[in-house]
């Protein structure tokens, strides 16, 4: 079978999709259903039974035996508690099948062991799970079996948001509100909605199972936390776009089949640049469901490499000194009549209302380019920003040359008569240009840049869950909309109204452009110069969350309150510390019990050696010398595991949880290299027969 065909069979064969529910559901309930996913609202209880049954009986008649309410609490992963179909029996000991509307709207889950950051109070512990009718119901098959997942969101007893999907939500409809006022303003009259379409591009690792499983740091951090490089990294650049190796094309193959039939539209697959690392890229699609669907990918991936003795790594930084993994979160905004707000377009009246989108998002980028930073903060990431491979910690903004150029002229002399690269001006409006999509450099140092007809984030880590991103996204450039209309609907003369504030917006925020190299010093120098804030941390960047300016934005949108903030503040805090605190758990395992031990073995060999030659009347000067320079690393390392400890035991006893975080960051993440160090150096010396687990070269060469 052609592989098209195949495709086409399978494509969305495990999701009741909207086909599959006009074909299942009575059609006055199907109206009823598609009226409550488009205008929002809820199902009847009545309805919604309705909907139960035919979910269950296409759920049954595809070999599932239980559903469950997916969501995804604040630990970045997905959560899930199954239950069978099944009732009590009849009296003749029969087994019936049950799934009611009550069933499929709403769930109970005891909510105390998920992060809350003191939301919800240990005698609240109540939390519920509610359909997210917008994205579709799936069957996950596994050993498990079949299991129907019906996509929720999650919050607590007194609706306070406990997961990455309410906020988001709440932001969707917030930046499609704004964005409906904003095209009024230019006589559309038809659009009834605007959709922030996200196409993630998702990068990650793989090597062989058996020697990860041989790695605690793989095991428990998700990352090397020793490992001397590899004679050979990614100089080379041999790796990126090379040819696929049959048993990772293998691999990709059947995750592309998984996720065909969950409806996840993945396109795009190649090796990227460091060795053993490779990057899947779906078809954008609506940001709620893209955010589902990269949480399954990442599933799936992980599940597939498992069977195929595999393992994925989607750690920000799973080794030292090549390349990390990030997730490029392609953003827009389009109507429900297929007009993009952040495409140039062709006329110039579509081109002064893109003008006025890409002012408006500038503006919100500069305003909370804190809030943007945080957003993509998660520990992995600490180790990948900013490390000239991956954008920087600071948020800037590229545009392209000729639209840098248009800005340039904007805010010069208050008019725009001429495009760069030759493009033929259309004179509609004298003072705004008409120009062409940007085609030039693509600047990969940029953190924010537009790339034609959207915005690609490409801080965000690789292990994340997108929604924090595209909720802080959506939620300030629609604060910069209805400011924007505030003014306009006001205004007498549109015309001059309009050019005045687009003009405004790029003069007070054009400090966020920034077209050079995103790696330099230089640029860390410059963008201090020009008051950006550098957070190159996770627990520096927190506080961000927090300030009277995010209260201010966050409450007035209503995505969250001051409570949820400080709430989700608490949680990241406390993500960060637990992180880093098995982290170095894991290393002191790993130098005690595994790479001390093994360099005195190797010690003891050179020992004997050194007794052996003199006993037989030779002068040892090799072993000696190499049984020195062993002692001395090895009492570098014993020192510095002392002092890792200490740091630790001091961290972990803070009570503070910001406090906490800082301390770890300062003392604990120090030790942790102070240790790396001398363990890397013995790696290099100390015979590969002592080493106690797989090497750089092992795992990345010899997958
Ligand atoms: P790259 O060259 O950076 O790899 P692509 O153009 O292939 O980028 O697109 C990368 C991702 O961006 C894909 O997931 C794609 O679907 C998505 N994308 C393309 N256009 C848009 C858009 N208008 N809005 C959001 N995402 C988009
Ligand atoms: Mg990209």
């Amino acid at each position: 079978m052609c592989a098209k065909a195949n495709i086409e069979e399978i494509f969305a064969k495990n999701v009741f999709t909207v086909g599959k529910m006009k074909e299942y559901l009575p059609e006055q309930v199907f109206k009823e259903v598609m009226q409550v996913r488009e205008e929002g609202g809820e199902l009847s209880l009545k309805t919604a039974d309705v909907v139960a049954a035919a979910m269950k009986d296409w759920a049954v008649s595809n070999g599932a035996t239980h559903f469950t309410h997916w969501f995804q609490p604040l630990t970045g992963i997905t959560a899930e508690k199954q239950d069978a179909f099944i009732k009590h029996p009849d009296e003749e000991g029969r087994c019936l099948l049950e799934f009611s509307g009550k069933e499929l709207i709403k769930g109970e889950a005891d909510a105390s062991s998920f992060p809350s950051g003191g939301l919800r109070a240990t005698f609240e512990a109540r939390g519920y799970t509610a359909w997210d009718m917008t994205s579709p119901a799936f069957l996950k098959e596994d050993a498990i079996g079949v299991t129907l997942c019906i996509p929720t969101a999650f919050c607590s007893y007194k609706g306070e948001a406990l997961d990455m999907k309410t906020p988001l939500l709440r932001s969707m409809e917030a930046v499609s509100e704004q964005s409906i006022r904003l095209l009024r303003l230019f006589g559309n009259t038809t659009s009834k909605k605007v959709t922030a379409s996200v196409g993630p591009e998702q990068e990650y690792f793989l090597v062989d199972r058996d020697k990860y499983l041989k790695r605690q740091d793989l095991i428990f951090a998700g990352r090397t936390l020793f490992g001397a490089p590899a004679p050979k990294g990614q100089e080379l650049d041999d790796h990126y776009y090379g040819t696929i190796e049959e048993s990772i094309g293998s691999f990709m193959n059947d995750v592309n089949t998984e996720l065909w039939k969950l409806g996840v539209t993945a396109k795009t697959q190649h090796n990227e640049a460091a060795p053993a690392q490779h990057e899947l890229a779906p078809i954008y699609e609506t940001a709620n469901i893209a955010m589902d669907h990269n949480q399954l990918t990442m599933e799936i991936m992980k599940k597939v490499a498992t069977r195929h003795n595999l393992a994925c790594l989607l750690h920000e930084k799973p080794f030292t000194g090549v390349n990390g993994s990030g997730k490029h979160d392609n953003w827009s905004l389009n109507t429900d009549d297929g007009i993009n707000l952040i495409d140039p377009g062709d006329t110039p009246n579509e081109n002064i209302q893109f003008l006025l989108v890409l002012s408006c998002i500038l503006k919100a980028v500069d305003r909370h380019a804190d809030l943007l930073r945080l957003s993509a903060a998660c520990p992995g990431n600490d180790e990948r920003l900013g490390g000239s491979e991956a954008p920087p910690a600071i948020i800037s903004v590229f545009l392209g040359e000729q639209l840098e150029d248009v800005v340039r002229q904007l805010v010069e002399t208050g008019s725009a008569n001429t495009l760069i690269s030759g493009g033929k001006l259309k004179t509609g409006v004298s003072t705004l240009p008409d120009f062409e999509k940007d085609a030039t450099d693509r600047n990969r140092t940029s953190p924010f840049a537009f790339t034609g007809n959207k915005f690609e984030f490409r801080s965000v880590g690789s292990s994340d869950s997108i929604g924090s991103a595209n909720t802080t996204m959506n939620t300030i450039v629609a604060e910069s909309f209805a400011e924007a209309c505030d003014v306009l609907e006001k205004a007498e003369d549109f015309g001059t109204a309009v050019h005045d504030l687009i003009k405004k917006n790029f003069t007070e925020h054009q400090r966020i452009i920034f077209s050079g190299d995103g790696y330099s010093e230089e640029w860390v120098k410059e963008a201090a110069r020009r008051g950006l804030p550098n957070l190159p941390t996770m627990a520096e960047a927190i506080s961000a969350l927090t300030t009277d300016k995010a209260v201010a934005l966050y409450e007035k949108f209503k995505i969250f309150t001051k409570a949820e903030l400080e709430s989700r503040s608490e949680v990241l805090y406390e993500t960060y510390s637990k992180t880093v605190n098995i982290e170095a758990h894991t290393m002191t395992g790993m130098a005690s019990k595994q790479i001390i031990p093994a360099v005195m073995s190797y010690a003891k060999s050179l020992a004997d050696t050194v007794n052996s030659m003199r006993a037989a009347g030779v002068e040892p000067e090799v072993p000696v010398k190499m049984l020195k320079q062993v002692n001395e690393l090895l009492s570098e390392m014993q020192d510095a595991l002392e002092k890792m400890k200490d740091a630790r035991k001091a961290a972990v006893g803070i009570s503070n949880q910001k406090e906490r975080a800082l301390t770890y960051l300062r003392t604990v993440v120090p030790a942790m290299k102070a240790l790396r160090d001398p363990a890397d150096k013995l790696e290099k010396i100390v015979s590969k027969k002592y080493w106690p687990f797989p090497t750089y070269a092992d795992l990345m060469f010899e997958v």
